[in-house]
């Protein structure tokens, strides 16, 4: 019986063409290390209140673990680019992905705000 075709997909739910299945991968690996580190940092918030955690810094490690997260998440792939949805094959020209052909997080809020994508 042949193995059903996985597609990845993108922070909206779509599928992903071929030519990004690798790169989408690596957003649902990373989306995956988002949701340990949350938690880590419940669980640490949870093993500090115990006998002899009291030491540790807890706010300073749970502020760390939520900058780790967002640096995750706004660093990885989060969507096509709207290049890319229009049919047109990567190129350098393009402003937004610069041929690559796919933004990340940081880079789809700003661009929400000049156009539809
Ligand atoms: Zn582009």
């Amino acid at each position: 019986m042949p193995a059903a075709r996985q597609y990845e997909r993108d922070a909206f739910g779509r599928r992903m063409p071929t030519r990004l299945k690798e790169v989408f991968r690596t957003r649902r690996l990373m989306a995956k290390c988002c949701d340990r580190i949350e938690e880590l940092h419940t669980r640490i918030g949870i093993v500090a209140s115990g006998d002899g955690g009291g030491q540790v810094g807890l706010a300073q490690v749970q502020a760390a673990l939520t900058l780790a997260k967002s640096l995750i998440a706004e660093g990885m792939p989060y969507c096509q680019c709207r290049c890319q949805r229009q049919g047109n094959p990567p190129g350098e020209e393009c402003d937004l992905c610069h041929g690559k052909g796919w933004i990340n997080g940081a880079e789809y809020l700003p661009a929400s705000h000049r156009t539809q994508l």
